[in-house]
Formats: C-alpha cells, sequence, structure tokens
C-alpha cells in the first residue's frame, strides 16, 4: 500500500507530474501480489508456521521492505518480482517486532548470480597494512548495501538447513547501528547489556575452546571468526533452527529472544 500524501501546492505541475509518475513506479514495483506471497512463503519454514497474525504482520512488513529499498542486479543479474519478494520476507522475518526504522540507514540490496570477490584492505595492531582477495556469499557494507548471492539463497531454498543468508546480513545490519559490527546491537531500555554481554562472551568462547562440546558441531564454524560472525550466525540459526542455538546456548537463545521479541522455538518442531 502506497502512503498517500498530499501534494505541495508550491510544486510546478511539471515537479509534481514527476513526483506523481515516480510515486506509481514505485508502487507498481512494490506490489505483493498473492502468488508472490505463497512463492517467497515457501522459501521460509519458519514464516509458514508462525500464527495468523504474525505472518499477516510480515506480510505487510515485506511490502514495506519492497517499498523502502532499491534492489539491483550485479555482473549481469536480473532481479525479478519473485526475487525481490522472496529477500524482503526474509529481510522482514528479523524486524517482525521491532518495525522498519531498523533498517533506516540502508537503501540498497545489491544481487549478484553467485559468489562475489572484494578486496579487503585492513592495518593489524603492529601497523601492516594487509591486502586480502575474498569471494563472498553475502556482505554488509557499514556505510552502504546489503549485497548477497543468488545463488547461495538458491540453495537454501532447495535444501532448507540452519542457513539464512539474508538474515545473517541483516543481523550485522542491526550490529551496527551503533557503532561497529561487535555482536552488540543496541538493546531494548528492559534488558542488561552487561548479561548480554556475559552470555555471548562465554558461548562464543565455548564454540572457540570446545568445538567438540555436544552439538556444537552443528553450529556453522564461521560463527567462531569474531563476535560479529557469532551473533550473526546465532541470529540465523535463531530463525531457522532455533532448537539447535537452545540446546547448545540456551542464555543466547533467551537474549536473542529478547532483542528479536519472537520466539521461534514456540512455532516450529525441531528439525
Ligand atoms: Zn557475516
Amino acid at each position: 500500500m502506497a502512503a498517500k500524501r498530499k501534494p505541495s501546492p508550491r510544486r510546478g505541475a511539471r515537479a509534481g507530474g514527476l513526483r506523481n509518475l515516480y510515486r506509481r513506479w514505485r508502487s507498481r514495483s512494490s506490489a505483493l501480489s498473492d502468488t508472490l506471497w505463497a512463492e517467497a512463503l515457501r522459501t521460509s519454514a519458519y514464516a509458514r508456521v508462525l500464527p495468523p497474525d504474525d505472518r499477516a504482520r510480515l506480510r505487510e512488513l515485506t511490502a514495506q521492505v519492497l517499498r523502502a529499498k532499491f534492489f539491483e542486479g550485479a555482473a549481469g543479474f536480473k532481479v525479478t518480482e519473485p526475487v525481490r519478494a522472496r529477500i524482503a520476507l526474509h529481510a522482514a522475518v528479523p524486524i517482525l517486532h521491532l518495525g522498519l526504522d531498523y533498517y533506516a540507514d540502508w537503501s540498497s540490496i545489491v544481487i549478484y548470480p553467485g559468489d562475489f570477490r572484494v578486496h579487503d584492505e585492513y592495518m593489524d595492531e603492529h601497523g601492516v597494512v594487509h591486502r586480502e582477495i575474498m569471494d563472498l556469499c553475502g556482505q554488509s557494507m557499514s556505510q552502504g548495501p546489503i549485497v548477497l548471492s543468488w545463488e547461495a539463497m538458491r540453495e537454501e531454498d532447495e535444501t532448507p538447513g540452519d542457513h539464512d543468508l539474508v538474515i545473517h546480513e541483516c543481523a550485522h545490519k542491526l550490529d551496527l547501528l551503533n557503532g561497529d559490527a561487535n555482536g552488540f546491537p543496541p538493546l531494548h531500555p528492559d534488558m542488561d547489556t552487561r548479561a548480554w554481554a556475559r552470555d555471548f562472551h562465554a558461548a562464543y568462547r565455548q564454540l572457540c575452546t570446545e568445538p567438540d562440546a555436544p552439538g556444537a558441531g552443528h553450529i556453522d564454524p564461521y560463527a567462531g571468526e569474531d563476535p560479529a560472525e557469532f551473533f550473526a550466525v546465532m541470529s540465523e540459526t535463531f530463525f531457522t533452527n532455533p532448537h539447535l542455538v537452545y540446546g547448545i546456548h540456551p542464555t543466547v537463545y533467551k537474549q536473542l529472544q529478547r532483542f528479536y521479541r519472537q520466539d521461534p522455538r514456540q512455532v516450529m518442531k525441531p528439525a
């Protein structure tokens, strides 16, 4: 649903005409038909089992994401309506009870057909600059778009598991809301920041030092990369296999439950 705004009488007819044309184009390009919605819903086991009121809320939020974000294809990738709807639905899941304002800091989603190559440069603690070339399937730029590989998303849809690339990258965006990506997003006033730090630090340490602990092998080892990746991987697993997160790191599960204001364990059956 496009927001209805009162046109400014001071603007000339030409500007108003262009604006209306643009609004009509945005509104048409962000339509979420029953068919598109049903197709997108098939790609999210969590969204499919949400109670009807939450599912209706997710559909409205998915339409809002479609209206608010620009979807751009890269390296020849053609962004179709089903691709946009699929990505928007997954992006809407983490903010189902947070709202679209949590994504106000960024505006674009760039989609490559497959993995994409990035050139990274960073300085270590000795002041030595390192240059790396990496092939990635997803990236969240701190001052820019989310970048995604369509091939990675297609694989998730063909072989559903614990991965959700879009949720992973959106979790990084939430983490970045209060500065660096460090696994510490802005918590709600009723949350205890020290308890968050304690629970995440303990779970991250356990993952790094006890990789053979029961169940730990099921968590994507990429979670051990750094605290930011730990938060992103835990977030995607929270929405794809909540029983796994709860079984291994119940305190982290409860923190995520408070932060996202959702409890996927209550609606999803154990995998
Ligand atoms: Zn990541």
